[in-house]
């Protein structure tokens, strides 16, 4: 077993900031020390294989993606990431933990789209993972077969409001599936955006000419995005099931959430880095087909109607309670261009797993909000609420070793894939969406259950480091 004491710098929580030194032991954390402890009369320094020095630093739980989809089949083309590409990227980026989406297809039976989804990831990982499963097809044998998820280790399952003919389930579906998550204690996570109505306006959208991709913004329009949140909200309070809305993006779905919880409801909310920086202006709406790299759903919104505003409030009063990327990374390059001439043809999503950290920690320097809640929203809530806290989301004795020494000193320049003037990324991806943003800050180790897998602007780890962790029931809910 190799011992690492990590010395010298200042260990953020959820709840505070403290000088102590972190000892690890193997793959788990055994002390969190006064700096310079001689435990038991010990030189902890000198009887370790290795220590590290963080004086100046940042010593941080690592990083909690709850949304990722690696290599996800969609609209004819797959997402452009592997598990083995995509999670040497989270690494980088600081992130030590994804919880990725099983896809159970219409059609097919939910076990088996698990099992397609474990052959995909396992061996293949840099970093730990689990899994939510979606369900695409909502019917008799799907509901049986949600009562046996926990005991795969997957305590979430996600329904879509949106996409019909794909992914769609109708109320009558959600209510039954509810119904279950109430009974099962399983998290309900809803894209809650109103399909069918969305896909009348983009018909008629095509129909007028209106084929850019500053459309696809236009025909999600927040008005269905705050009434699908409020539907899903309902059935939810008439089930009791908990329910957690991904990626929002619209003002008027947080104060839906905002509302739900004030009424005592277990209602929860994400939100995307997409959605905090971005906008339908400056980004989905550039003149011609640029504006693809930002098509993702929901999708962004108008700066002038002050989403992005409210959505950086809603961090700091916990009217949302944390971010995740819905990393969902496609080349423009044979895979965006599929929607030249068709907004609607498209491919849905954007590249972010590799700059969660990064852009959070942006939110801080620019007084957004605190250091505490910057690790709280990224690595601590995330692991509560998706049943992963005590071995995850914190720096504590008994906890795996995943770590990350983020230096507020440091730089970091986004850009595109590795072109030599230190501007890049490590995706999959043939752009970035957050090309020529600039961080004050730099994550410069990352220990993934005590390894160091990133040291000194170099990738140190190897396939198949990450296993699959299996998840317990929310630590979350009120
Ligand atoms: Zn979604
Ligand atoms: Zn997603």
């Amino acid at each position: 077993m190799v011992t690492i004491l990590i010395q010298n710098g200042t260990v953020v929580s959820a709840t505070g900031r403290v000088r102590a030194d972190v000892l690890i032991d193997g793959e788990i954390i055994v002390a969190v020390l006064a700096p310079g402890s001689a435990l038991l009369g010990n030189d902890l320094a000198a009887s370790v294989d290795r220590v590290i020095d963080a004086t100046g630093k940042y010593v941080i739980p690592g990083g909690v993606d709850a949304h990722t989809h690696m290599q996800l089949p969609f609209g004819g083309t797959a997402a452009s990431d592997t598990f083995e590409t995509g999670t040497r990227a989270a690494a980088w980026g600081g992130t030590t933990t994804i919880v990725d989406f099983a896809v159970q297809s219409y059609g097919q039976r939910v076990f088996d789209g698990l099992a397609a989804w474990h052959e995909k990831a396992a061996g293949n990982c840099a970093i730990d993972y689990g899994f939510h499963q979606i369900i695409g097809d909502l019917n008799e044998d799907s509901l049986q077969a949600m009562d046996g998820l926990l005991d795969e280790g997957i305590s979430s399952f996600k329904l879509f409001m949106a996409y019909p003919g794909v992914f769609y389930s109708d109320d009558a579906q959600i209510l039954r599936a509810m119904q279950k998550s109430a009974e099962t204690g399983l998290m309900t996570m809803m894209h809650a955006e109103n399909g069918p109505a969305i896909d009348v306006l983009v018909t008629q959208l095509l129909a007028e000419g209106k084929t850019d991709p500053y459309y696809h913004g236009v025909a999600r329009a927040w008005q269905l995005e705050e009434e699908a949140t409020h539907r899903a909200i309902m059935l939810a309070n008439l089930t009791g099931a908990p329910l957690y809305v991904v990626h929002v993006s619209a003002k008027q779905a947080v104060q839906q959430i905002a509302a739900a919880r004030d009424h005592g409801q277990n209602v929860f909310g994400e939100t995307c880095p997409q959605y905090l920086y971005l906008s339908l202006e400056e980004n989905l709406g550039v003149p011609g087909f640029e504006g693809a790299k930002w098509v993702c759903s929901t999708p962004l919104r108008s700066r002038a109607e002050g989403h992005q505003d409210h959505l950086w409030q809603s961090l700091r009063t916990n009217d949302i309670q944390m971010v995740s990327t819905d990393h969902c990374p496609f080349c423009m390059k044979g895979q965006k261009e599929l929607g030249l001439g068709d907004f609607s043809k498209i491919p849905n999503g954007i590249g972010s797993v590799e700059h969660r950290l990064d852009l959070l920690y942006q939110g801080v320097v620019n007084g957004r909000i605190s250091l505490e809640r910057w690790v709280e929203i990224t690595a601590t809530t995330p692991a509560r609420m998706f049943g992963l806290y005590g071995k995850k989301g914190v720096i504590q004795p008994g906890a795996d070793g995943d770590i990350v020494i983020y230096d507020p000193n440091g730089h970091t320049s986004i850009g595109l894939p590795v072109n030599g003037n230190g501007k890049t990324h490590h995706m999959n991806m043939d752009h970035s969406a957050w090309e020529g943003y600039e961080i004050d800050g730099h994550v410069d180790t990352v220990l993934s259950r005590g390894k160091v897998i990133i040291d000194d602007n170099s990738y140190l780890g190897s396939t198949g480091d990450g296993r699959f962790v299996k998840r317990g029931l929310s630590q979350y809910l009120i």
